[in-house]
């Protein structure tokens, strides 16, 4: 049996066309295929800086730029929080718990060449992705869902691709898994471990002319991404631009709290925005244009996220909590990462776990550093809104949020933000103790 393509990649999101476009760049023969016909709704629509330098890389940025998204210059939080959290004398952190905003020009960032970054509607952007991948050369098959693939030939790894009620074998020399949260290989290998903190469910619609500057502190930044927190423990909703009158919508609350509703989704989205009665005046004031969808389970880690001929990329190697916007950020710069191991890994012909050791490591330390920040954030959110506003820190902290994680062991500030973290659990009598998220910090890094 003879490989019909050098790679097959189980799924055109985000990661697996970033994947095709390098792996076709390279001159290797790379197929795509994705179970559904784009273009398609999907969840996660802000970007982060640190996917600049992959669009450019891949020649896909004037396809982004044409498609006139709108610009995402920075982020800004906003607190139910309205009379003054007693901070004085802490660490001399002083600053408004009740608002934050970052800019990303405020720090330079290798390769990246702009002020800003996109929201998407993740229909076209997804398309676009697949489209480009398909223009330098990748064979995409969309409506082609991947079942399974064999390793039992260990030079050659067979796809079992299902057309409708056809069944197709394609063998393949390497096979890269970018099927998202639907995790192909991680399930079918038994690699998949719930993650141990987190168990976050979110429900989300789109708006039409809602009033984005109703919220904001700083009118200007009325198109940033807003993240309003909730008086609900472990909650917050996303407010993110999606065309000049479309807006984004999101509540993330504990899965825990969402199967009180017996499943209405309905009165758990209005429910929990009622909690900050000025947001839900803003969201009563326009009209919903999308049905509400739920996304939930989707914290994990892999126990290996690359074997002898496949490697996991984008969601299907991890899932961390969307607060800061990193998913795609991960999934083109997994794809970017793992393809300098795949091109490799093709010209040296072997394909063995051990030419995937730089992805794995590399992309284990990006993630652990996000996954550390959000727990930091969830169990003390107050403490980012300081940090982010502490001279000290806003840099370092700025660094993380435009998903530049991928080249150091430890940021200083998440250092620092544990150190307090640790000193408000150990006192009692700390005056940030109420503040405390219900999610505790695991004491080491996780095992995945
Ligand atoms: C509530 C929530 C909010 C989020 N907000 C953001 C945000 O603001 N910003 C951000 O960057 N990220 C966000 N994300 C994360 C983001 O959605 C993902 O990280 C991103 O889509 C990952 O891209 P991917 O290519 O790995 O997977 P996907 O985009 O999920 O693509 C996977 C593709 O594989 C296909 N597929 C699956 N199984 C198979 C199969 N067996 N055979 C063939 N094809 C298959 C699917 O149809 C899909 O098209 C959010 C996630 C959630 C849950």
């Amino acid at each position: 049996m003879e490989a019909e393509f050098d790679i097959g990649i189980i799924g055109g999101g985000p990661a697996g066309s970033t994947a095709a476009s390098y792996l076709a760049k390279s001159g290797l023969s790379v197929a795509v295929f994705e179970a559904q016909t784009f273009p398609r709704e999907h969840v996660g629509e802000s970007l982060v800086p640190a996917t600049t330098p992959v669009l450019l890389e891949i020649g896909a940025m004037q396809k982004i730029e044409a498609a006139d998204f709108p610009k995402k210059f920075g982020a800004a939080w906003t607190s139910a929080e309205n009379r003054d959290i007693d901070h004085w004398g802490f660490r001399g952190l002083t600053h408004d718990f009740r608002a934050a905003e970052i800019m990303f020009n405020e720090r330079d960032q290798d390769g990246v060449d702009r002020d800003h970054t996109y929201h998407v509607d993740r229909g076209k952007f997804d398309q676009i992705l697949l489209q480009h991948a398909e223009s330098l050369g990748a064979k995409v098959f969309q409506g082609v869902r991947i079942a399974g693939v064999d390793f039992s030939d260990e030079d050659m790894p067979v796809m079992d691709a299902r057309l409708g009620s056809r069944r197709v074998d394609i063998p393949v020399r390497m096979v890269v898994d970018a099927s998202g949260r639907q995790t192909r290989l991680g399930s079918q290998l038994k690699f998949k471990v719930p993650d141990p903190v987190f168990n976050q469910y979110a429900v989300h619609t789109w708006f039409d002319g809602l009033d984005r500057k109703a919220l904001a502190v700083n009118k200007d930044q009325a198109d940033y991404i807003f993240i309003h927190f909730l008086p609900v423990t472990d909650t917050w909703v996303w407010q993110i631009p999606i065309t000049d009158t479309v807006t984004s919508v999101g509540v993330v609350s504990q899965k825990s709290r969402f199967q009180k509703y017996g499943g209405d989704r309905e009165k758990f989205f209005w429910d929990t925005v009622a909690s900050r009665p000025e947001l839900l005046d803003v969201l009563k004031n326009c009209d919903q244009v999308r049905p509400l969808k739920t996304e939930g389970d989707y914290s994990y880690g892999m126990k290996q996220i690359c074997g002898d001929g496949f490697v996991l990329i984008g969601d299907a190697a991890r899932f961390v909590d969307p607060i800061f916007s990193s998913g795609v950020s991960v999934a083109l710069n997994s794809a970017r990462i793992a393809c300098t191991d795949i091109v490799a890994a093709a010209r040296a012909g072997d394909f063995k776990r051990a030419r995937f050791a730089t992805y794995e490591t590399t992309l284990r330390r990006g993630v652990r550093n996000w996954y550390e920040f959000i727990s930091i954030y969830y169990r003390l959110n107050i403490l980012f809104t300081a940090f982010v506003q502490d001279e000290r820190y806003r840099l370092d902290v700025l660094k993380m949020l435009q998903g530049d994680v991928y080249d150091e062991d430890e940021p200083r500030a998440l250092a620092a933000m544990r150190d307090i973290v640790r000193a408000v659990e150990n006192d009692p009598e700390h005056l940030w103790r109420p503040y405390l998220g219900s999610l505790s910090i695991p004491s080491g890094a996780p095992t995945f």
